[in-house]
């Protein structure tokens, strides 16, 4: 049976630790050789189960992307950066492919307006049995200003988001991961956290897969816009063209 809303275990969530604003929690995910039901080890990088699996009728898994606590997207080495999105690719493919689950999904968390609990990088792939996030994709939410294209891989800045203002989008075809994929990613990261014009500490990576295609959205976060909540209508700010500009301007 299907179902439209993901239901959020209270008596897990308050276990869990929160070390984003808590400065003074110790960090699980440091502690390696504490961590238990281990999936992969690649070097580095771990996928285990949720300790804490706040979601029910989902499979949660936690995908820590490297050893070094301070670490972020934009601060990897290239090798690592490949190396850490083609391991997760090959995973959420394989959950989906299990075909145990109505969808996965695929995403991350970073800063203290992302959501997220824990400061140490990592992602997120969480199987749910009863919803299908492909359902709420609306037409043109990935659409958007072309900033660069390079191998097959768009880059663009949406023009029509799906919260409102600067949502950044990225294309590849599902069967090879490509190196611009993981490069794009990463330049806009790097621009949310260090070019932003409008102070940015906080991001989100949604990653989807459908019509053959692997599409990210990279969300700077702030306090969510009141129109948005209250009614549901995203805004698109004036000055889309200027963003795409100052991107090539710094990067390209
Ligand atoms: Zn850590």
């Amino acid at each position: 049976m299907k179902n439209s809303h993901l239901h959020f275990n209270t008596a897990i969530g308050v276990k869990k630790p929160e070390n984003i604003r808590n400065k003074q929690q110790a960090c699980p995910f440091c502690a390696r050789e504490q961590l238990t039901d281990l999936i992969e080890v690649d070097g580095s990088i771990i996928l285990l189960k949720n300790k804490y699996p706040v979601l029910e009728n989902a499979y949660q898994t936690v995908l820590i992307e490297t050893d070094d606590c301070q670490a972020e997207i934009s601060t990897y080495e290239h090798p690592h950066l490949h190396k850490l999105l083609q391991f997760a690719l090959k995973h959420w493919r394989k959950m989906e492919e299990s075909g145990e689950y109505e969808s996965v999904i695929f995403f991350k968390n970073h800063g203290p307006l992302s959501g997220g609990t824990i400061a140490h990088p990592h992602m997120q792939i969480i199987g749910l049995h009863d919803i299908n996030y492909k359902e709420n994709i609306v037409e043109d939410v990935f659409g958007g200003i072309l900033i660069d294209e390079k191998d097959g891989i768009r880059f663009t800045l949406s023009t029509k988001p799906k919260v409102g203002f600067y949502e950044f989008n990225l294309e590849m075809d599902d069967c090879v991961y490509i190196e611009a994929f993981g490069e794009f990613l990463q330049i806009a990261v790097h621009y949310i956290l260090y070019n932003f014009p409008f102070k940015a500490n906080s991001y989100n990576l949604f990653f989807h897969h459908f019509d053959r295609k692997i599409y990210a959205k990279v969300v700077p976060r702030f306090v969510t816009t009141p129109l948005f909540i209250g009614y549901g209508i995203p805004q698109v700010p004036n000055n889309l063209d200027w963003m795409v500009d100052n991107i090539r301007e710094l990067y390209f």
